[in-house]
């Protein structure tokens, strides 16, 4: 009913062995403890050079045995839809052929589906194994209790304890911390990956509760005070956090798209059959302090050090409590729970592609830097403007689907994204032209004429309004404008 760590491995394998243009799998520098072998495994399809990078990991928990199978299927799925040119749906949640190529042909998606395949192999022994194990398999000196949990390991304000994370090695919540940040080898291969690839999004996916989890674990989140940063923190003390009451400082651009990215999945979770899972940050599962997490390490490595790429880090809970705790790790049929993960994990996996960089960079090899720096420096920075930041994240996905299934619309939005780029390389003062605005609304009329879903009807026309007032003013002060005026939907 669930696979053992070399039937995962094997599927992977046969992955890579039926599909090499697909599917690439690759063995990590580092082996377990036990001297298992580690792989991930690499999806993309179509051309091109460096992509946006998915990484989707499980089993970093021995006992959560649902999520290595998940992952794996996920894979099964997404190439036998690929190449069979089928959509692909979860219960009440559908994607087209079309999502599922331009999710194949737009990112490199990775997935290390057995983090700790030594724990796995232990829970899955019948004989002297244990079913609740939770941690790898070291050997700890000097105790009679083995283990480390991967999941407090990370080079993140870690040796810093609470609720469930601990410096004792015997410690009865199996959280254990280790004698060094990643002092094991099975959590520092996340670290390898993000060096060597560009990781944007990473999701540890967990059992059980049915939570969709944001940064950060060490304190409660705030997006107000810019001081409080982590690399200030005191770390290694195996104390609680200090200062007291202390608050990690997000972003507000940053904060809200965890929270619409974390939306969209538990949207499209519910959509399968009905399960409603919780958005929280980390630290409110325990209401208090988890250091070391991967999650949050992932996210804090461009703050820790700007010269990182940054990756946006989510954690899934995947399956109900059920008031047994083996069962709830280890369900009779997780069949329906594997579906909520996969359609969860798609619905990240889809929010992980920018429709600007896809048309402008991989379609037509054009830098969009300039858009991406007045999104990230300017309208980023006020809450109108990240209102149409968000406009335009929640429909870009469906609208990119139509645009690529037709020639003469895909090469017009090449055109204005070339124009737009042209616009906001120039001077400051270069003037939005009658034709321009003439262009742009052509272009959202006929993107509304196509679409079906009613909300992203409204949008389009939220846009087009903004657009029809934009014409004769210059580049600056329609940035300005942006930046100002939310976007409010017509009234009538
Ligand atoms: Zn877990």
């Amino acid at each position: 009913m669930y696979r053992t760590v070399s039937q995962l491995d094997s599927v992977m394998g046969i992955l890579a062995a039926f599909f090499p243009d697909l599917c690439s799998r690759v063995e990590l520098p580092n082996r377990s403890i036990q001297g298992r072998p580690i792989y991930a495994l690499r999806m993309r399809a179509g051309g091109g050079g460096a992509r946006r990078g998915v990484l989707l990991v499980g089993g970093m928990h021995a006992r959560e045995l649902m999520n290595p199978d998940a992952i794996v299927e996920l894979m099964l799925d997404l190439a036998l839809s690929y190449l069979n040119e089928t959509g692909r749906s979860y219960g009440g949640a559908s994607w087209s052929a079309l999502d599922v190529k331009i999710m194949l042909e737009t990112l490199d998606i990775w997935i290390l589906p057995c983090a700790n395949p030594d724990g796995r192999e232990f829970v899955m022994q019948q004989v002297g194994g244990d079913r609740m194990w939770r941690q790898n398999r070291r050997d700890n000196p000097g105790t009679p209790c083995d283990g480390v949990d991967l999941n407090r390991n990370s080079d993140f304000v870690w040796g810093v304890t609470g609720p469930a994370t601990s410096c004792n090695p015997c410690s009865s919540t199996r959280s254990y911390l280790g004698p060094t940040p990643f002092s094991e080898p099975e959590s520092k291969n996340i670290e390898y990956l993000c060096d060597t690839h560009n990781i944007k999004v990473f999701a540890d996916v967990h059992s059980f509760s049915e939570f969709v989890l944001y940064p950060w674990g060490h304190a409660p989140t705030q997006t107000t005070d810019s001081t409080k940063v982590f690399t200030g923190l005191a770390t290694g003390t195996c104390a609680p956090l200090t200062p007291a009451g202390y608050k990690e400082y997000m972003t507000p651009r940053d904060f809200s798209r965890y929270r619409t990215v974390s939306q969209r999945v538990a949207d499209r979770i519910r959509q399968v059959r009905g399960r409603n899972y919780v958005l929280k940050s980390v630290f409110e599962v325990y209401n208090g302090t988890t250091t070391g997490s991967c999650s949050d390490y992932v996210y804090s490595r461009h703050i820790a050090n700007a010269s990182r790429n940054k990756t946006y880090g989510f954690a899934f809970e995947t399956g109900p409590n059920t008031g047994n705790d083996v069962l709830s790790f280890q369900p009779t049929d997780p069949e329906p729970i594997k579906r909520d993960a996969k359609a969860g994990l798609l619905a990240l996996i889809q929010q992980s592609i920018c429709a600007i960089d896809f048309i402008g960079t991989s379609l037509f090899g054009l830098s969009v830097e300039s858009i991406r720096t007045i999104r990230d420096r300017m309208l980023a920075n006020t809450e109108a403007g990240r209102g149409w930041i968000n406009l335009f994240e929640r429909v870009q996905f469906p609208l990119l689907g139509i645009v690529l299934s037709d020639r003469t619309l895909t090469k017009e939005a090449a055109t204005l994204v070339r124009r737009v780029k042209t616009l906001t390389t120039q001077h400051k003062k270069a003037i939005v032209s009658k034709e321009d605005v003439d262009r742009g609304i052509a272009f959202l009329d006929e993107l509304a004429k196509r679409t079906t879903d009613k909300k992203v009807k409204i949008d389009l026309s939220t846009v087009r309004r903004f657009l029809k007032g934009a014409g004769g003013q210059d580049v600056e002060k329609v940035i300005a404008k942006l930046g100002k005026s939310k976007p409010a939907p017509n009234k009538k």
